[in-house]
Protein backbone atom coordinates (compact mmCIF):
# COMPACT_ATOMS: atom_id res chain seq x y z
CA UNK A 1 0.00 0.00 0.00
CA UNK A 2 1.19 3.74 -0.59
CA UNK A 3 -0.91 6.29 0.90
CA UNK A 4 -1.40 10.03 1.90
CA UNK A 5 1.48 9.79 4.61
CA UNK A 6 3.91 8.62 2.05
CA UNK A 7 3.39 10.81 -0.62
CA UNK A 8 3.54 13.67 1.74
CA UNK A 9 6.79 12.06 2.95
CA UNK A 10 8.55 12.02 -0.70
CA UNK A 11 7.08 15.82 -1.52
CA UNK A 12 8.76 16.55 2.09
CA UNK A 13 12.16 14.69 1.04
CA UNK A 14 11.91 16.49 -2.34
CA UNK A 15 11.68 20.19 -1.04
CA UNK A 16 14.25 19.23 1.88
CA UNK A 17 17.02 18.09 -0.50
CA UNK A 18 15.88 20.89 -3.32
CA UNK A 19 15.57 17.83 -6.10
CA UNK A 20 14.34 19.53 -9.29
CA UNK A 21 14.22 16.39 -11.02
CA UNK A 22 12.72 13.40 -9.24
CA UNK A 23 12.07 9.08 -10.66
CA UNK A 24 9.88 6.83 -8.93
CA UNK A 25 10.76 3.02 -9.16
CA UNK A 26 7.51 1.26 -7.88
CA UNK A 27 7.36 -2.35 -7.09
CA UNK A 28 5.39 -4.42 -9.56
CA UNK A 29 2.79 -5.00 -7.54
CA UNK A 30 1.51 -1.38 -7.14
CA UNK A 31 1.48 -0.71 -10.68
CA UNK A 32 -2.26 0.28 -10.64
CA UNK A 33 -1.67 3.02 -8.46
CA UNK A 34 1.47 4.39 -10.02
CA UNK A 35 0.27 7.69 -12.19
CA UNK A 36 -2.47 8.14 -9.00
CA UNK A 37 0.93 8.96 -6.90
CA UNK A 38 2.85 10.50 -9.44
CA UNK A 39 0.15 12.72 -9.90
CA UNK A 40 -0.13 13.51 -6.81
CA UNK A 41 2.76 14.25 -6.21
CA UNK A 42 3.07 16.71 -8.82
CA UNK A 43 0.36 18.34 -7.35
CA UNK A 44 2.63 18.77 -4.24
CA UNK A 45 5.66 20.25 -5.46
CA UNK A 46 7.80 22.60 -7.86
CA UNK A 47 8.97 19.79 -9.73
CA UNK A 48 9.51 17.74 -12.73
CA UNK A 49 8.53 14.24 -11.27
CA UNK A 50 9.00 11.39 -13.83
CA UNK A 51 7.74 7.24 -13.47
CA UNK A 52 10.14 4.72 -13.92
CA UNK A 53 8.26 2.53 -16.68
CA UNK A 54 10.27 -0.53 -16.54
CA UNK A 55 9.13 -3.31 -14.28
CA UNK A 56 11.40 -3.20 -11.01
CA UNK A 57 11.54 -6.36 -8.25
CA UNK A 58 14.27 -5.28 -6.12
CA UNK A 59 16.87 -2.99 -5.00
CA UNK A 60 19.32 -4.85 -7.02
CA UNK A 61 17.71 -2.76 -9.73
CA UNK A 62 18.31 1.04 -9.19
CA UNK A 63 16.94 3.19 -11.80
CA UNK A 64 19.47 4.64 -14.07
CA UNK A 65 17.58 7.90 -14.78
CA UNK A 66 19.45 11.70 -15.01
CA UNK A 67 17.80 13.13 -12.71
CA UNK A 68 18.60 14.74 -8.79
CA UNK A 69 16.87 12.40 -6.58
CA UNK A 70 15.12 8.59 -6.99
CA UNK A 71 12.69 7.17 -5.06
CA UNK A 72 12.52 3.52 -4.80
CA UNK A 73 9.70 2.05 -3.35
CA UNK A 74 8.61 -1.84 -1.57
CA UNK A 75 12.03 -2.67 -0.94
CA UNK A 76 15.52 -1.84 1.78
CA UNK A 77 18.55 -0.89 0.34
CA UNK A 78 21.07 -3.62 -0.11
CA UNK A 79 24.20 -2.77 1.81
CA UNK A 80 27.06 -2.93 -0.33
CA UNK A 81 25.59 -0.87 -3.55
CA UNK A 82 25.91 2.61 -3.59
CA UNK A 83 23.01 4.68 -4.19
CA UNK A 84 23.72 8.16 -3.11
CA UNK A 85 20.46 10.09 -5.05
CA UNK A 86 18.24 7.37 -4.18
CA UNK A 87 15.43 7.45 -1.26
CA UNK A 88 14.07 3.67 -0.28
CA UNK A 89 10.95 3.55 1.01
CA UNK A 90 10.26 0.08 2.54
CA UNK A 91 6.10 0.69 2.50
CA UNK A 92 6.21 -1.67 5.53
CA UNK A 93 3.14 -3.01 7.46
CA UNK A 94 1.21 -4.30 10.36
CA UNK A 95 0.11 -7.82 10.76
CA UNK A 96 -3.49 -7.84 11.13
CA UNK A 97 -4.75 -8.60 14.75
CA UNK A 98 -5.89 -11.72 13.79
CA UNK A 99 -5.78 -15.68 15.38
CA UNK A 100 -2.73 -16.21 13.02
CA UNK A 101 0.14 -16.45 14.86
CA UNK A 102 -1.92 -19.03 17.41
CA UNK A 103 -2.79 -21.15 14.90
CA UNK A 104 0.65 -21.26 13.83
CA UNK A 105 2.16 -22.40 17.34
CA UNK A 106 1.35 -25.72 17.26
CA UNK A 107 3.44 -26.60 14.31
CA UNK A 108 6.47 -25.05 15.54
CA UNK A 109 9.40 -26.51 17.74
CA UNK A 110 10.24 -25.44 21.09
CA UNK A 111 13.06 -22.64 19.21
CA UNK A 112 11.99 -21.14 16.12
CA UNK A 113 13.45 -18.91 14.22
CA UNK A 114 11.63 -15.61 12.27
CA UNK A 115 12.30 -14.28 9.73
CA UNK A 116 10.46 -11.94 6.89
CA UNK A 117 10.07 -10.47 4.01
CA UNK A 118 10.95 -6.58 4.41
CA UNK A 119 7.23 -5.45 4.63
CA UNK A 120 6.64 -7.23 7.83
CA UNK A 121 10.51 -6.56 9.47
CA UNK A 122 9.49 -4.30 11.99
CA UNK A 123 6.64 -7.19 13.45
CA UNK A 124 9.61 -9.72 14.18
CA UNK A 125 9.91 -8.08 17.51
CA UNK A 126 6.34 -8.14 18.41
CA UNK A 127 5.67 -11.22 17.55
CA UNK A 128 9.18 -12.73 19.29
CA UNK A 129 7.49 -11.26 22.36
CA UNK A 130 4.19 -13.15 22.15
CA UNK A 131 5.79 -16.40 21.21
CA UNK A 132 7.99 -15.92 24.70
CA UNK A 133 4.94 -15.33 26.26
CA UNK A 134 3.31 -18.76 25.00
CA UNK A 135 6.36 -20.37 26.20
CA UNK A 136 8.18 -20.57 22.49
CA UNK A 137 11.60 -19.35 22.08
CA UNK A 138 12.10 -17.28 19.22
CA UNK A 139 15.63 -16.23 17.45
CA UNK A 140 16.10 -13.29 15.21
CA UNK A 141 19.28 -14.03 12.94
CA UNK A 142 21.78 -11.38 11.43
CA UNK A 143 22.12 -11.84 7.79
CA UNK A 144 25.14 -10.64 5.53
CA UNK A 145 25.65 -6.95 4.01
CA UNK A 146 23.20 -7.90 1.52
CA UNK A 147 20.69 -7.64 4.01
CA UNK A 148 18.90 -4.05 5.67
CA UNK A 149 17.89 -5.82 8.91
CA UNK A 150 17.90 -8.86 11.13
CA UNK A 151 15.50 -11.68 10.23
CA UNK A 152 15.02 -10.26 6.91
CA UNK A 153 15.21 -12.62 3.86
CA UNK A 154 15.33 -11.95 -0.03
CA UNK A 155 14.47 -14.32 -2.68
CA UNK A 156 18.06 -14.39 -3.30
CA UNK A 157 19.59 -14.79 0.05
CA UNK A 158 18.65 -16.49 3.32
CA UNK A 159 21.61 -15.62 5.76
CA UNK A 160 19.66 -14.60 8.11
CA UNK A 161 18.08 -18.05 8.65
CA UNK A 162 21.24 -19.94 8.06
CA UNK A 163 22.86 -18.15 11.03
CA UNK A 164 20.78 -19.30 13.36
CA UNK A 165 19.72 -22.61 11.33
CA UNK A 166 21.82 -24.78 14.25
CA UNK A 167 19.80 -23.42 17.33
CA UNK A 168 16.48 -23.96 16.33
CA UNK A 169 13.98 -26.64 15.45
CA UNK A 170 11.78 -24.67 12.88
CA UNK A 171 11.42 -20.91 11.22
CA UNK A 172 8.14 -18.74 11.00
CA UNK A 173 8.06 -17.10 8.37
CA UNK A 174 5.80 -13.57 7.77
CA UNK A 175 5.07 -13.03 4.67
CA UNK A 176 3.31 -13.79 1.60
CA UNK A 177 4.12 -16.29 -0.85
CA UNK A 178 6.17 -19.23 -1.42
CA UNK A 179 9.57 -18.56 -2.81
CA UNK A 180 11.34 -17.46 0.34
CA UNK A 181 10.01 -20.22 2.62
CA UNK A 182 11.06 -22.66 -0.06
CA UNK A 183 14.69 -20.95 -0.09
CA UNK A 184 14.94 -21.07 3.70
CA UNK A 185 13.72 -24.91 3.58
CA UNK A 186 15.80 -25.79 1.38
CA UNK A 187 19.01 -23.86 2.71
CA UNK A 188 18.58 -24.71 6.79
CA UNK A 189 16.72 -28.42 6.37
CA UNK A 190 14.34 -27.05 8.88
CA UNK A 191 10.36 -27.22 8.91
CA UNK A 192 9.25 -23.58 7.49
CA UNK A 193 5.95 -22.40 8.71
CA UNK A 194 4.14 -19.34 6.91
CA UNK A 195 2.13 -17.02 8.20
CA UNK A 196 0.50 -15.43 5.05
CA UNK A 197 -1.30 -11.83 6.57
CA UNK A 198 -2.20 -11.48 2.62
CA UNK A 199 -4.53 -14.76 2.68
CA UNK A 200 -4.87 -14.63 6.13
CA UNK A 201 -3.22 -18.58 6.11
CA UNK A 202 -0.54 -20.48 8.47
CA UNK A 203 0.49 -23.01 6.16
CA UNK A 204 3.43 -25.61 5.99
CA UNK A 205 5.98 -25.35 3.06
CA UNK A 206 7.15 -29.09 2.61
CA UNK A 207 4.48 -29.68 -0.47
CA UNK A 208 5.68 -26.68 -2.05
CA UNK A 209 9.24 -27.76 -1.24
CA UNK A 210 8.90 -30.80 -3.19
CA UNK A 211 6.63 -30.08 -6.14
CA UNK A 212 9.22 -26.99 -6.79
CA UNK A 213 12.24 -29.60 -6.47
CA UNK A 214 10.37 -31.87 -8.65
CA UNK A 215 9.95 -29.01 -11.49
CA UNK A 216 13.37 -28.31 -11.08
CA UNK A 217 14.60 -31.65 -11.40
CA UNK A 218 12.64 -32.15 -14.73
CA UNK A 219 14.47 -28.90 -16.34
CA UNK A 220 17.39 -30.05 -15.38
CA UNK A 221 16.78 -33.72 -17.16
CA UNK A 222 15.48 -31.71 -20.18
CA UNK A 223 19.04 -30.34 -20.02
CA UNK A 224 21.05 -32.94 -19.68
CA UNK A 225 21.93 -33.53 -23.57
CA UNK A 226 22.99 -29.98 -23.73
CA UNK A 227 26.08 -29.38 -25.89
CA UNK A 228 26.19 -25.79 -25.98
CA UNK A 229 25.18 -23.70 -23.23
CA UNK A 230 24.25 -19.85 -22.94
CA UNK A 231 25.27 -18.19 -19.38
CA UNK A 232 23.38 -14.96 -18.64
CA UNK A 233 24.83 -12.38 -16.94
CA UNK A 234 22.32 -9.52 -15.98
CA UNK A 235 24.12 -5.79 -15.75
CA UNK A 236 21.80 -4.49 -13.30
CA UNK A 237 23.32 -3.74 -11.01
CA UNK A 238 22.98 -6.02 -7.40
CA UNK A 239 22.60 -8.62 -9.85
CA UNK A 240 26.00 -8.80 -11.92
CA UNK A 241 27.80 -11.82 -10.98
CA UNK A 242 30.30 -11.83 -14.51
CA UNK A 243 32.75 -13.56 -12.45
CA UNK A 244 30.81 -16.36 -11.25
CA UNK A 245 29.75 -17.17 -15.12
CA UNK A 246 33.48 -17.02 -15.88
CA UNK A 247 33.80 -20.06 -13.44
CA UNK A 248 30.31 -21.73 -15.06
CA UNK A 249 32.12 -21.18 -18.52
CA UNK A 250 35.60 -23.24 -16.88
CA UNK A 251 33.92 -25.97 -15.79
CA UNK A 252 31.65 -26.61 -18.82
CA UNK A 253 35.14 -26.36 -20.52
CA UNK A 254 36.54 -29.06 -18.15
CA UNK A 255 33.59 -31.40 -18.82
CA UNK A 256 33.83 -30.71 -22.91
CA UNK A 257 30.98 -28.75 -23.17
CA UNK A 258 30.63 -25.39 -25.14
CA UNK A 259 28.97 -22.18 -23.61
CA UNK A 260 28.66 -18.43 -24.32
CA UNK A 261 28.17 -15.47 -22.03
CA UNK A 262 25.23 -13.35 -22.74
CA UNK A 263 25.26 -10.06 -21.18
CA UNK A 264 22.06 -8.63 -21.04
CA UNK A 265 19.77 -5.71 -18.56
CA UNK A 266 16.33 -7.93 -18.74
CA UNK A 267 16.06 -11.59 -19.06
CA UNK A 268 13.11 -12.32 -21.05
CA UNK A 269 12.21 -14.83 -23.41
CA UNK A 270 12.41 -12.44 -26.55
CA UNK A 271 15.94 -10.92 -25.45
CA UNK A 272 16.90 -14.65 -25.78
CA UNK A 273 15.26 -15.17 -29.36
CA UNK A 274 17.15 -16.76 -31.85
CA UNK A 275 20.11 -18.01 -29.87
CA UNK A 276 21.39 -21.33 -30.99
CA UNK A 277 21.99 -22.79 -27.61
CA UNK A 278 20.43 -25.88 -25.93
CA UNK A 279 20.16 -24.74 -22.50
CA UNK A 280 20.65 -21.65 -20.64
CA UNK A 281 21.87 -20.90 -17.10
CA UNK A 282 20.85 -18.05 -15.71
CA UNK A 283 23.65 -16.17 -12.93
CA UNK A 284 20.54 -12.90 -13.09
CA UNK A 285 18.10 -12.96 -10.21
CA UNK A 286 17.63 -16.55 -8.59
CA UNK A 287 13.94 -16.20 -9.20
CA UNK A 288 14.15 -15.85 -12.64
CA UNK A 289 14.99 -20.20 -13.26
CA UNK A 290 12.76 -21.36 -10.92
CA UNK A 291 9.92 -19.07 -11.26
CA UNK A 292 9.93 -18.14 -14.75
CA UNK A 293 10.95 -21.28 -16.37
CA UNK A 294 7.57 -21.85 -18.12
CA UNK A 295 7.94 -18.76 -20.30
CA UNK A 296 11.27 -19.61 -22.04
CA UNK A 297 11.52 -22.43 -24.83
CA UNK A 298 14.76 -24.14 -23.45
CA UNK A 299 15.42 -25.19 -20.06
CA UNK A 300 17.13 -22.24 -17.57
CA UNK A 301 19.15 -23.69 -15.18
CA UNK A 302 20.77 -21.75 -11.56
CA UNK A 303 24.52 -22.27 -11.09
CA UNK A 304 23.76 -24.67 -8.84
CA UNK A 305 21.84 -26.65 -10.90
CA UNK A 306 24.11 -26.59 -14.09
CA UNK A 307 27.29 -27.98 -11.14
CA UNK A 308 24.79 -30.82 -9.93
CA UNK A 309 24.04 -31.99 -13.67
CA UNK A 310 27.42 -31.89 -14.68
CA UNK A 311 28.26 -34.27 -11.42
CA UNK A 312 30.33 -31.16 -9.25
CA UNK A 313 27.56 -31.59 -7.03
CA UNK A 314 25.11 -34.35 -5.43
CA UNK A 315 21.08 -33.44 -5.77
CA UNK A 316 21.08 -34.08 -1.84
CA UNK A 317 22.72 -30.72 -1.47
CA UNK A 318 19.96 -28.59 -3.77
CA UNK A 319 19.82 -25.67 -2.96
CA UNK A 320 18.27 -22.17 -4.40
CA UNK A 321 20.83 -19.80 -5.93
CA UNK A 322 21.92 -16.84 -3.38
CA UNK A 323 23.25 -13.74 -4.31
CA UNK A 324 25.54 -13.38 -1.05
CA UNK A 325 27.07 -10.04 0.70
CA UNK A 326 30.92 -9.73 0.96
CA UNK A 327 30.96 -10.82 4.32
CA UNK A 328 28.76 -13.82 4.55
CA UNK A 329 29.95 -17.02 6.00
CA UNK A 330 28.84 -18.66 3.05
CA UNK A 331 30.47 -16.34 0.58
CA UNK A 332 33.62 -18.69 -0.55
S1 LIG B 1 18.13 -10.45 -7.26
FE1 LIG B 1 15.96 -11.06 -7.37
S2 LIG B 1 15.46 -11.80 -5.32
FE2 LIG B 1 17.37 -10.61 -5.16
S3 LIG B 1 16.74 -8.53 -4.62
FE3 LIG B 1 16.87 -8.65 -6.85
S4 LIG B 1 14.78 -9.15 -7.55
FE4 LIG B 1 14.92 -9.64 -5.34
Amino acid sequence: MIGDWEIQKMADEIVRLKAKSVAIQFPDGLRKRMVDVVLELKGKVDANIYLWGDPCYGACDIADAPVDLIFHLGHAPLGHIESKNVVYMELQKELPDTDLLERAIPSLGEKTGLISSVQYVPELLRVRQSLTAKGVEAVIGEGDSRLSYPGQVLGCNFSSARSVANDVDSFLYLGGGNFHPIGVALATGKKVVVLDPERDEVRDIDDAVDEMKRLRFAAMEIARPAETFGIIVSMKVGQNRLELANSLEELLREKGKRSVTILLDYVTPENLLGLDVDALVSTACPRVAVDEQARFDKPILTPTELRILLGDMEWDDYTLDEILGSDSFNSA
